[in-house]
Protein backbone atom coordinates (compact mmCIF):
# COMPACT_ATOMS: atom_id res chain seq x y z
CA UNK A 1 0.00 0.00 0.00
CA UNK A 2 1.38 3.59 -1.23
CA UNK A 3 -0.28 6.33 0.88
CA UNK A 4 -0.51 9.68 -1.00
CA UNK A 5 -3.13 11.46 0.72
CA UNK A 6 -1.23 13.78 2.85
CA UNK A 7 -3.37 16.57 2.48
CA UNK A 8 -6.54 14.93 3.84
CA UNK A 9 -4.86 13.47 6.46
CA UNK A 10 -0.90 12.49 7.77
CA UNK A 11 0.16 9.35 9.11
CA UNK A 12 0.66 9.72 12.84
CA UNK A 13 4.10 10.60 14.52
CA UNK A 14 5.65 8.51 16.69
CA UNK A 15 6.08 10.89 18.76
CA UNK A 16 2.56 11.95 19.08
CA UNK A 17 1.52 8.33 19.77
CA UNK A 18 3.90 7.89 22.63
CA UNK A 19 2.25 11.50 23.88
CA UNK A 20 -1.11 10.01 23.49
CA UNK A 21 -0.19 6.53 24.97
CA UNK A 22 0.79 8.04 28.33
CA UNK A 23 -2.26 9.96 28.64
CA UNK A 24 -4.37 6.51 27.95
CA UNK A 25 -3.03 4.69 30.49
CA UNK A 26 -4.83 3.34 33.28
CA UNK A 27 -4.76 5.91 35.84
CA UNK A 28 -4.42 8.86 33.59
CA UNK A 29 -7.81 9.15 33.76
CA UNK A 30 -8.77 12.07 35.36
CA UNK A 31 -10.70 15.46 34.09
CA UNK A 32 -8.07 18.21 33.15
CA UNK A 33 -10.57 20.63 34.15
CA UNK A 34 -10.77 19.09 38.07
CA UNK A 35 -8.90 20.83 41.00
CA UNK A 36 -7.41 18.12 42.53
CA UNK A 37 -4.12 16.71 42.05
CA UNK A 38 -4.96 14.29 38.89
CA UNK A 39 -6.76 16.71 37.61
CA UNK A 40 -3.95 19.38 37.74
CA UNK A 41 -1.66 16.93 36.29
CA UNK A 42 -3.77 16.06 33.14
CA UNK A 43 -3.96 19.97 33.09
CA UNK A 44 -0.38 20.15 33.07
CA UNK A 45 -0.35 18.10 29.93
CA UNK A 46 -2.91 20.66 28.56
CA UNK A 47 -1.09 23.31 29.03
CA UNK A 48 2.23 21.72 27.68
CA UNK A 49 0.55 20.90 24.67
CA UNK A 50 -0.78 24.55 24.19
CA UNK A 51 2.64 25.93 24.32
CA UNK A 52 4.01 23.37 21.95
CA UNK A 53 1.33 24.21 19.39
CA UNK A 54 1.36 28.56 20.27
CA UNK A 55 5.31 27.57 19.49
CA UNK A 56 3.80 27.15 15.56
CA UNK A 57 2.01 30.36 15.77
CA UNK A 58 2.44 34.16 16.35
CA UNK A 59 2.97 35.65 19.59
CA UNK A 60 0.28 37.68 21.04
CA UNK A 61 -2.32 35.45 20.65
CA UNK A 62 -3.80 32.58 22.64
CA UNK A 63 -4.71 28.70 21.21
CA UNK A 64 -8.49 27.70 21.95
CA UNK A 65 -8.60 23.60 21.40
CA UNK A 66 -11.17 22.97 19.34
CA UNK A 67 -12.41 19.18 18.21
CA UNK A 68 -11.46 19.97 14.79
CA UNK A 69 -10.53 23.04 12.48
CA UNK A 70 -14.18 22.71 10.87
CA UNK A 71 -15.18 23.83 14.77
CA UNK A 72 -12.35 26.38 15.15
CA UNK A 73 -13.57 28.15 11.67
CA UNK A 74 -17.67 28.06 12.66
CA UNK A 75 -16.40 29.71 16.04
CA UNK A 76 -14.18 32.31 14.14
CA UNK A 77 -16.84 33.08 11.60
CA UNK A 78 -20.03 32.52 13.65
CA UNK A 79 -18.64 34.64 16.46
CA UNK A 80 -17.19 37.28 15.20
CA UNK A 81 -18.30 40.59 15.93
CA UNK A 82 -21.01 42.74 14.11
CA UNK A 83 -23.41 42.50 10.92
CA UNK A 84 -21.14 43.60 7.90
CA UNK A 85 -20.16 41.11 5.17
CA UNK A 86 -17.68 38.27 5.08
CA UNK A 87 -15.30 38.40 2.44
CA UNK A 88 -13.98 34.67 1.32
CA UNK A 89 -11.67 33.57 -1.28
CA UNK A 90 -13.71 31.30 -4.16
CA UNK A 91 -10.91 28.36 -3.16
CA UNK A 92 -11.87 28.40 0.55
CA UNK A 93 -12.45 24.78 1.91
CA UNK A 94 -15.91 23.95 2.50
CA UNK A 95 -15.78 24.53 6.64
CA UNK A 96 -14.99 28.43 5.56
CA UNK A 97 -16.95 28.25 2.44
CA UNK A 98 -20.19 26.64 3.15
CA UNK A 99 -20.46 28.79 6.93
CA UNK A 100 -20.27 31.68 4.70
CA UNK A 101 -23.44 30.36 2.78
CA UNK A 102 -25.20 29.60 5.48
CA UNK A 103 -24.61 32.94 7.67
CA UNK A 104 -25.64 34.82 4.15
CA UNK A 105 -24.33 38.58 3.44
CA UNK A 106 -21.33 36.91 2.29
CA UNK A 107 -19.33 37.56 -1.06
CA UNK A 108 -16.16 36.17 -2.77
CA UNK A 109 -13.02 37.12 -3.79
CA UNK A 110 -11.45 35.63 -7.17
CA UNK A 111 -8.18 33.79 -7.69
CA UNK A 112 -6.68 33.48 -11.14
CA UNK A 113 -5.64 30.83 -13.67
CA UNK A 114 -2.69 30.02 -11.19
CA UNK A 115 -4.91 29.97 -8.04
CA UNK A 116 -4.00 33.17 -6.65
CA UNK A 117 -5.84 35.21 -4.59
CA UNK A 118 -5.34 39.24 -5.19
CA UNK A 119 -5.18 41.45 -1.87
CA UNK A 120 -5.75 43.99 -4.01
CA UNK A 121 -9.04 43.00 -4.94
CA UNK A 122 -11.57 45.43 -3.42
CA UNK A 123 -13.25 45.14 -0.11
CA UNK A 124 -17.28 45.78 -0.10
CA UNK A 125 -17.84 48.67 2.40
CA UNK A 126 -18.73 47.48 5.82
CA UNK A 127 -16.62 44.09 5.50
CA UNK A 128 -16.52 42.53 8.89
CA UNK A 129 -14.45 39.28 8.34
CA UNK A 130 -12.31 38.31 5.58
CA UNK A 131 -11.35 34.68 4.97
CA UNK A 132 -7.81 33.62 2.93
CA UNK A 133 -6.58 30.28 3.66
CA UNK A 134 -2.92 30.05 3.47
CA UNK A 135 -2.50 27.04 1.58
CA UNK A 136 -4.55 25.06 -0.11
CA UNK A 137 -5.60 22.03 0.47
CA UNK A 138 -6.90 21.01 -2.86
CA UNK A 139 -4.24 22.62 -5.48
CA UNK A 140 -1.61 23.86 -2.51
CA UNK A 141 -1.42 27.39 -3.87
CA UNK A 142 -0.01 29.58 -0.98
CA UNK A 143 -2.01 32.87 -0.58
CA UNK A 144 -0.51 36.07 0.11
CA UNK A 145 -1.50 36.07 3.92
CA UNK A 146 0.40 38.85 4.78
CA UNK A 147 -1.34 41.52 2.18
CA UNK A 148 -5.08 39.88 2.99
CA UNK A 149 -3.85 40.64 6.63
CA UNK A 150 -3.07 44.56 5.73
CA UNK A 151 -6.17 45.05 3.05
CA UNK A 152 -8.28 43.69 6.15
CA UNK A 153 -7.38 46.16 8.70
CA UNK A 154 -7.25 48.72 6.12
CA UNK A 155 -11.13 48.27 5.87
CA UNK A 156 -11.42 47.41 9.54
CA UNK A 157 -11.83 44.02 8.97
CA UNK A 158 -10.90 40.80 10.93
CA UNK A 159 -8.34 38.42 8.95
CA UNK A 160 -9.06 34.86 9.12
CA UNK A 161 -6.24 32.82 8.05
CA UNK A 162 -7.26 28.70 7.55
CA UNK A 163 -3.61 27.39 8.03
CA UNK A 164 -4.52 23.59 8.15
CA UNK A 165 -2.66 22.86 5.10
CA UNK A 166 0.42 25.48 6.49
CA UNK A 167 0.91 24.92 9.85
CA UNK A 168 4.32 22.40 10.68
CA UNK A 169 5.17 22.99 7.67
CA UNK A 170 5.55 26.70 6.29
CA UNK A 171 5.80 29.58 9.13
CA UNK A 172 2.42 30.48 9.68
CA UNK A 173 1.27 33.85 8.95
CA UNK A 174 0.11 36.67 10.79
CA UNK A 175 -4.01 37.35 11.34
CA UNK A 176 -6.54 37.89 13.71
CA UNK A 177 -7.80 34.49 13.64
CA UNK A 178 -6.17 31.23 12.79
CA UNK A 179 -7.63 27.95 12.63
CA UNK A 180 -5.25 24.35 12.59
CA UNK A 181 -6.22 20.70 12.87
CA UNK A 182 -3.98 18.15 14.55
CA UNK A 183 -4.26 15.61 11.69
CA UNK A 184 -2.97 17.66 9.40
CA UNK A 185 0.76 17.77 10.98
CA UNK A 186 1.07 14.09 12.05
CA UNK A 187 -1.28 14.51 14.85
CA UNK A 188 -4.21 12.95 15.93
CA UNK A 189 -7.99 13.06 14.53
CA UNK A 190 -10.55 14.92 16.63
CA UNK A 191 -8.39 17.64 18.12
CA UNK A 192 -7.95 21.39 16.27
CA UNK A 193 -7.53 24.51 17.55
CA UNK A 194 -8.29 28.53 16.82
CA UNK A 195 -5.52 31.11 17.79
CA UNK A 196 -7.07 34.20 18.78
CA UNK A 197 -4.71 37.30 18.74
CA UNK A 198 -5.25 39.50 22.14
CA UNK A 199 -7.90 42.22 22.08
CA UNK A 200 -10.13 40.07 19.49
CA UNK A 201 -13.76 39.17 20.98
CA UNK A 202 -15.32 36.61 19.80
CA UNK A 203 -19.18 35.26 20.81
CA UNK A 204 -18.92 31.75 22.63
CA UNK A 205 -20.59 29.23 20.16
CA UNK A 206 -20.63 26.24 22.33
CA UNK A 207 -22.18 27.37 26.00
CA UNK A 208 -21.53 24.60 28.93
CA UNK A 209 -18.83 25.34 31.40
CA UNK A 210 -16.73 27.53 28.80
CA UNK A 211 -13.54 25.62 30.15
CA UNK A 212 -11.69 26.60 27.22
CA UNK A 213 -12.63 30.66 27.76
CA UNK A 214 -14.70 30.86 24.62
CA UNK A 215 -15.27 27.12 23.70
CA UNK A 216 -17.19 24.28 26.43
CA UNK A 217 -16.49 20.91 26.74
CA UNK A 218 -13.97 18.47 28.67
CA UNK A 219 -10.60 18.37 26.36
CA UNK A 220 -8.94 14.97 25.85
CA UNK A 221 -5.67 15.11 27.65
CA UNK A 222 -4.66 12.14 25.52
CA UNK A 223 -5.52 14.19 22.17
CA UNK A 224 -3.93 17.59 23.15
CA UNK A 225 -0.71 15.90 24.34
CA UNK A 226 -0.90 14.32 20.93
CA UNK A 227 -1.37 17.47 19.13
CA UNK A 228 1.43 19.27 21.34
CA UNK A 229 4.01 16.20 20.39
CA UNK A 230 3.10 16.44 16.84
CA UNK A 231 3.71 20.14 17.06
CA UNK A 232 7.01 20.39 18.52
CA UNK A 233 8.54 17.30 16.30
CA UNK A 234 6.78 19.18 13.26
CA UNK A 235 8.84 22.35 14.90
CA UNK A 236 12.19 20.83 15.10
CA UNK A 237 11.73 18.80 11.32
CA UNK A 238 10.32 21.90 9.50
CA UNK A 239 13.44 22.43 7.39
CA UNK A 240 14.44 18.77 7.01
CA UNK A 241 10.40 18.06 6.11
CA UNK A 242 10.49 20.94 3.48
CA UNK A 243 13.45 19.79 1.78
CA UNK A 244 12.47 16.21 1.65
CA UNK A 245 9.16 17.26 0.01
CA UNK A 246 10.81 19.66 -2.21
CA UNK A 247 13.38 16.28 -3.53
CA UNK A 248 10.17 14.47 -3.96
CA UNK A 249 8.51 17.06 -5.84
CA UNK A 250 11.50 17.43 -8.35
CA UNK A 251 11.06 13.79 -8.15
CA UNK A 252 6.98 13.48 -9.11
CA UNK A 253 7.03 16.06 -11.57
CA UNK A 254 9.47 14.22 -13.87
CA UNK A 255 7.89 11.50 -13.64
CA UNK A 256 4.35 12.54 -14.32
CA UNK A 257 5.87 15.26 -17.06
CA UNK A 258 2.73 13.76 -19.88
CA UNK A 259 0.17 15.51 -17.17
CA UNK A 260 -1.05 19.55 -16.61
CA UNK A 261 -0.20 20.48 -12.77
CA UNK A 262 -3.38 22.32 -11.71
CA UNK A 263 -2.48 25.65 -10.13
CA UNK A 264 0.99 27.46 -9.49
CA UNK A 265 4.26 25.65 -9.72
CA UNK A 266 6.13 28.00 -7.71
CA UNK A 267 3.86 29.99 -5.12
CA UNK A 268 2.67 26.32 -3.75
CA UNK A 269 3.34 24.01 -0.97
CA UNK A 270 4.92 20.97 -2.96
CA UNK A 271 3.70 18.41 -1.08
CA UNK A 272 0.98 18.75 -3.32
CA UNK A 273 0.69 17.81 -6.83
CA UNK A 274 -2.78 17.85 -8.44
CA UNK A 275 -2.46 16.71 -11.73
CA UNK A 276 -4.85 16.52 -14.90
CA UNK A 277 -5.31 15.07 -18.45
CA UNK A 278 -7.72 15.44 -20.82
CA UNK A 279 -9.99 12.47 -21.09
CA UNK A 280 -8.99 11.13 -17.80
CA UNK A 281 -11.92 8.56 -16.21
CA UNK A 282 -10.65 9.45 -12.43
CA UNK A 283 -13.07 6.11 -10.88
CA UNK A 284 -11.47 3.86 -13.28
CA UNK A 285 -8.03 4.71 -12.73
CA UNK A 286 -8.51 5.02 -8.84
CA UNK A 287 -9.79 1.29 -9.37
CA UNK A 288 -7.04 0.55 -11.38
CA UNK A 289 -4.54 1.42 -8.60
CA UNK A 290 -6.48 0.17 -5.76
CA UNK A 291 -2.69 -0.11 -4.13
CA UNK A 292 -2.17 3.58 -4.55
CA UNK A 293 -3.85 6.05 -1.80
CA UNK A 294 -4.59 8.95 -3.60
CA UNK A 295 -8.03 11.33 -4.37
CA UNK A 296 -9.83 12.54 -6.97
CA UNK A 297 -9.51 16.50 -6.95
CA UNK A 298 -9.71 17.09 -2.69
CA UNK A 299 -10.94 14.11 -0.31
CA UNK A 300 -14.44 16.23 0.37
CA UNK A 301 -14.92 16.87 -3.43
CA UNK A 302 -14.26 13.08 -4.19
CA UNK A 303 -17.58 10.95 -3.71
CA UNK A 304 -19.80 13.67 -4.04
CA UNK A 305 -19.97 13.63 -7.57
CA UNK A 306 -19.43 17.39 -8.11
CA UNK A 307 -16.64 19.09 -9.79
CA UNK A 308 -14.32 20.34 -6.94
CA UNK A 309 -15.33 24.42 -7.03
CA UNK A 310 -11.47 24.85 -6.48
CA UNK A 311 -10.83 23.81 -9.95
CA UNK A 312 -14.22 25.31 -11.22
CA UNK A 313 -12.41 28.57 -9.88
CA UNK A 314 -9.35 28.28 -11.51
CA UNK A 315 -11.25 28.39 -14.83
CA UNK A 316 -11.43 24.33 -15.56
CA UNK A 317 -14.60 23.22 -17.27
CA UNK A 318 -16.27 20.45 -15.53
CA UNK A 319 -14.77 18.03 -17.77
CA UNK A 320 -10.96 19.04 -17.20
CA UNK A 321 -11.89 19.07 -12.96
CA UNK A 322 -13.31 15.78 -13.36
CA UNK A 323 -10.09 14.37 -14.96
CA UNK A 324 -8.08 15.45 -11.88
CA UNK A 325 -6.45 14.05 -9.22
CA UNK A 326 -4.37 15.14 -6.29
CA UNK A 327 -1.45 13.12 -4.84
CA UNK A 328 0.13 14.49 -1.74
CA UNK A 329 3.32 13.38 0.16
CA UNK A 330 5.16 14.27 3.01
CA UNK A 331 7.68 13.46 5.80
CA UNK A 332 6.86 9.42 5.41
CA UNK A 333 7.18 9.04 1.82
CA UNK A 334 10.28 7.78 -0.16
CA UNK A 335 11.24 7.93 -3.44
CA UNK A 336 10.60 4.58 -3.99
CA UNK A 337 6.77 4.96 -2.79
CA UNK A 338 6.66 7.65 -5.95
CA UNK A 339 8.44 5.81 -8.72
CA UNK A 340 6.02 3.12 -7.70
CA UNK A 341 2.90 4.63 -8.03
CA UNK A 342 3.91 6.79 -10.57
CA UNK A 343 4.64 3.36 -12.88
CA UNK A 344 0.84 2.25 -11.66
CA UNK A 345 -1.06 5.33 -12.13
CA UNK A 346 1.15 6.29 -15.56
CA UNK A 347 0.07 2.73 -16.88
CA UNK A 348 -3.27 2.92 -15.81
CA UNK A 349 -3.48 6.34 -17.49
CA UNK A 350 -1.91 4.98 -20.78
CA UNK A 351 -4.21 1.94 -20.83
CA UNK A 352 -7.24 3.98 -20.45
N1 LIG B 1 -9.39 23.60 6.12
C1 LIG B 1 -8.59 22.94 5.27
C2 LIG B 1 -7.74 23.72 4.31
C3 LIG B 1 -8.56 21.55 5.28
O1 LIG B 1 -7.77 20.89 4.42
C4 LIG B 1 -9.37 20.84 6.21
C5 LIG B 1 -9.41 19.36 6.19
O2 LIG B 1 -9.50 18.76 5.16
C6 LIG B 1 -10.17 21.59 7.09
C7 LIG B 1 -10.15 22.95 7.00
C8 LIG B 1 -11.01 20.91 8.10
O3 LIG B 1 -10.21 20.32 9.08
P1 LIG B 1 -10.80 19.28 10.14
O4 LIG B 1 -10.73 17.94 9.50
O5 LIG B 1 -9.88 19.37 11.33
O6 LIG B 1 -12.16 19.74 10.49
Amino acid sequence: MIYLDYQATTPLAPEARAAMLTWLGEEHFANPHSPHRMGRAAKAAVELARDQVSALLPPGGRVIFTGNACEAINLAMRGCPGSGPIAYSAIEHPAVRDTALALGNAYELPVDAEGLSDPATPLQPGTRLVAVMQVNNEIGTVQPSAGWYAAARAAGALFLSDAVQALGKLPVAEANLIAVSAHKLYGPKGIGALWVRDGVELAPQITGGLQEGLRSGTLSPALCAGFGAAAAAAQVAMAEDAAHVEALWRHARALFAGWELNGSASERWHGNLSLRRDGLDVARLMSDCRQVMFSAGSACASGSGKPSHVLRAIGLDDAQAKSTIRLGFGRYTTIDEIEEAAAMINTAADAQ
